[in-house]
């Protein structure tokens, strides 16, 4: 008899969103006049660059002739992305990564839930609370999770890290062992970031006990603060010790694209193999390759105009997250990220419960938003917002969030 991975049943399910959006229908049935606002969502909305476009379409035409026609490309990407990411995304940033260290994907999700596949089911896994949930899932999925405990809302075996106003939204270096750590920075959901000084200590504490760092950079290109990060490997010691996934989707407005990229150091062993090689033996193997077309439009981000094209669209973001940061505070609330990120994490008022926030927003100012509670225990007591919508329909959100309060 065929039997499934045993792991699937024990995954709970995920109620986060698919609660929300039956909440809000609820409530839009309830009151077909309401005008609602979703800054819940973390899809951009902008269109594609024009240089991004008009890559694609002399991608698209190239297939017309024999000559130019491409059929399966390198299971890591082109050499002209992977050249373009180099130069722009590290060199420029005075940090020394190789083409052959960069594995282009059709994002950071796949790369993120499938980098377990190089790794022994006995490691011991730790991530922060809240938590972007695919670390977990993945995780979980591969059986190093242990049981799923519903009263506590967490995995026996996965150590948890709380990141929370108290601790600067700085995970606690853990006084025992673990082997794998995701950090996320610019951070899903907090919107906060990752000191160089606070990074430092976790490759310090990833070298010394032979673990791996797992950082996740996808919002990146939302750091405005000089000084911090945008690479791990801007911190020495790093090429030892991390992996790093980064997407273009919120860089560039790539969420239906599909394309991002993984960096692995060829420095990184354990247990004596290079992860390089596993990760490109576990590529070639599962994976066949980002599109030409797409990675065309990737590689057009890099170009003078395309950078130009892509930090107009990022500002309009960044706008967004200024106007929800600073609506929320005149209007007495305790808010973080924003600065650095397309997130903004508020503090609910009076200790508020998220899902009661998430309620009292719905039903007296009409937005949506995500309740913290949804990412993991530790974000109970906060709401996430995001800037990632339409400007006018921002400012009214946080008009009318300003009026309730
Ligand atoms: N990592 C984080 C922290 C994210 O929030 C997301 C998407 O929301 C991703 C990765 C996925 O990125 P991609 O669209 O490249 O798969």
């Amino acid at each position: 008899m065929a039997k499934v991975n045993e792991n699937f049943e024990k995954l709970p399910g995920s109620y986060l969103f698919a609660e929300i959006a039956r909440r809000t229908e609820a409530f839009q049935d309830a009151n077909p006049d309401a005008k609602i606002i979703k800054l819940g969502i973390g899809d951009v909305t902008q269109p594609l660059v024009p240089a991004v476009v008009d890559a694609m379409h002399e991608a698209v035409d190239e297939q017309r002739s024999a000559d130019t026609f491409k059929g399966y490309g390198p299971y890591e990407g082109y050499d002209f992305l992977r050249e373009a990411i180099v130069e722009n995304d590290f060199k420029a940033r005075g940090v020394d990564i190789a083409p052959d260290e960069i594995f282009v994907s059709d994002g950071a999700k796949s790369d993120c839930g499938n980098i377990g596949d190089i790794l022994s089911r006995d490691n011991k896994v730790a991530v922060c609370d809240p938590v972007y949930p695919v670390y977990v899932d993945s995780n979980a999925l591969e059986g190093r999770a242990g049981e799923y405990d519903v009263d506590a809302e967490e995995w026996t075996n996965i150590h948890y890290m709380p990141t929370t106003a108290e601790n600067g939204f700085c995970p606690p270096i853990p006084e025992g062992k673990v082997d794998v750590i995701y950090l996320c920075s610019p951070n899903n959901p907090t919107g906060t970031v990752l000191t160089a000084d606070q990074l430092k200590a976790w490759v310090d504490y990833a070298n010394e006990n032979d673990s791996l760092i797992m950082f996740d950079a996808a919002y990146e290109r939302f750091i405005t603060e000089p000084g911090v990060p945008h690479s791990i490997f801007e911190v020495e010691g790093a090429k030892t010790c991390a992996i790093e996934f980064r997407s273009f989707s919120k860089t560039a407005g790539f969420t239906g694209m599909r394309c991002g990229y993984t960096v692995i150091p060829k420095a990184l062993v354990r247990d004596g193999q290079s992860l390089n090689d596993l990760w490109m033996r576990r590529q070639s193997t599962k994976f066949n390759g980002a599109s030409y077309i797409i990675q065309k439009g990737a590689a057009a981000i890099y170009t003078d105009e395309g950078a130009r094209q892509v930090e107009q669209a990022l500002g309009y973001y960044r706008e967004n997250a200024r106007v929800i940061k600073e609506g929320l505070e005149d209007a007495g609330l305790q808010v973080f990220g924003a600065v650095n990120s397309p997130y903004v994490w508020c503090k609910t008022p009076d200790g508020m419960p998220s899902w009661d926030f998430f309620d009292l927003l719905l039903e007296k100012a009409n937005v949506v938003t995500t309740p913290g509670a949804g990412f993991g225990p530790a974000g109970e007591g906060y709401i996430r917002l995001t800037a990632f919508g339409d400007r006018e329909a921002t400012k009214e959100a946080v008009e009318r969030i300003k009026a309730v309060l």
